[in-house]
């Protein structure tokens, strides 16, 4: 900022730095908008690793020891093609013009630390009665670029703020226009709302509008939102909740491509939802099927159900893992060359071998080398008997 100033430019933190500032909320990501041309940034920043990736849309960013800052000209955006990109953009002097392009009045306040905030659109206002406010007509602003409405609704749930009435109007009015966001940016958006700390309200008052891109999210419940609310901010344990029903979750997760470790996870919450837990075996067989941390499952099982105690069965599971019980076909006290000398056609090798861990697990046959090899013995001689009577 200094050295744009430095060099003759104007330049100011802009945006959700500024915002985050005023809540004391911390940033994780610092815009900053200046009049100095693209080419001009270049020149000020000759000595600094910078990365033109956005030059030709205005922005440069700057790192600034681990930080990255993005710089962008002040802007005006034209008419929008898509409902989502501007057609071209218009370099401007005008900060106020630069201001105007953005979406939400607490999203477009500036902030210089000789002149304090400047604040065209009363954000501080609404920041202080906690709403969201569209800049200017919010119908043409959701109609420019549709993914507004989806970060409105994330505003809501991640800062606990209401939305203005006709900015929530226009929400609804323009529903329809979401089908033009890719659905990496809807699933970029969904997320934050999940990992919001309580979006349950948030994704009851606004379920129909979400529905345009989730469909399955019609059939939730209060209940269902209360739950994600009762839920530590996880998007996976939330997810599971929000779609419990196996093949449902799954088509959400597909849908909105979901990376294949998240979509892994919910699979495994939501396949196991009912599994049972009451008996160490039961809770071994689980295990031995649980790709996930045990206290993520147990506090599901715990949302879900109100008769498991979450702290209980978190620590029954881990107590299995720790007293290192035969959970695994590689903890068993045979492997697969001790059926060598078996008559045993190798692609059933395996199939014993999960036999095995079935009864171990069960405190049927004790995890002891002696005593399986009795019971796969056994087991053979009765197999002939069977084949060749
Ligand atoms: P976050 O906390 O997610 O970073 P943010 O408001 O900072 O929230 P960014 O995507 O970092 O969001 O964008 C920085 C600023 O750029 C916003 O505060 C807003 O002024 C403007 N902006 C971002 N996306 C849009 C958009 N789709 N339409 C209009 N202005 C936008
Ligand atoms: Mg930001």
């Amino acid at each position: 900022m200094f050295l744009l100033n430095e060099a003759g430019y104007s330049c100011y933190l802009v945006g959700g730095a500024v915002r985050d500032l005023l809540l004391g909320r911390p940033t994780h990501d610092y815009d900053c908008t200046t009049d100095a041309r693209p080419e001009e940034m270049l020149a000020v920043f000759r000595d600094y690793r910078v990365l033109k990736t956005g030059l030709k849309h205005g922005t440069l960013t700057v790192l600034v020891d681990q930080t990255q800052v993005e710089i962008t000209t002040y802007r005006t955006d034209s008419t929008y093609q898509d409902h989502r990109h501007p057609d071209r953009v218009t370099f401007t002097t005008d900060l106020e013009q630069d201001c105007a392009r953005r979406d939400f009045t607490i999203n477009a306040m500036c902030f210089h630390p000789y002149e304090g905030i400047i604040d065209f659109f009363h954000g501080t206002e609404d920041l202080q009665n906690r709403l969201i406010r569209a800049v200017g007509d919010p119908l043409q602003r959701f109609e420019e670029d549709a993914l507004r409405i989806l970060r409105a609704i994330r505003f809501s749930a991640q800062l606990d703020f209401a939305i203005e009435e006709k900015t929530r109007q226009a929400l609804y009015a323009k529903k329809e226009d979401l089908h033009y966001v890719a659905i990496e940016r809807v699933e970029q958006e969904w997320r934050k709302i999940l990992e919001s700390p309580h979006p349950g309200a948030c994704l009851e008052a606004y379920q129909d509008i979400l529905a345009v891109v989730i469909p399955q999210i019609s059939a939730c419940t209060g209940q269902d939102f209360a739950r994600v609310d009762q839920a530590e901010p996880d998007y996976r344990l939330r997810m599971a909740l929000l779609f419990p029903d196996p093949s449902k979750a799954d088509l959400v997760c597909r849908q909105l491509r979901l990376s294949n470790a998240d979509r892994q996870a919910i699979r495994t919450l939501t396949a196991y939802r009912e599994a049972p837990v009451s008996t160490r075996s039961q809770r071994r067989q689980l295990l031995s099927r649980l790709d996930l941390d045990p206290g993520l499952y147990a506090t599901y099982r715990a949302l879900l159900d109100p008769s498991v105690d979450r702290r209980e069965l978190t620590e029954q599971l881990e107590q299995i893992l720790q007293d290192g019980d035969c959970i695994h076909v590689s903890q068993l006290a045979v492997n697969g060359s001790d059926l060598l000398d078996l008559p045993v056609a190798p692609e059933q090798r395996h199939v014993l071998l999960e036999e095995l861990l079935e009864l171990v697990m069960q405190d049927e046959l004790p995890n002891r080398r002696d005593a399986l090899l009795a019971w796969l013995k056994k087991k053979n001689r009765l197999n002939r008997k069977i084949r060749f009577p």
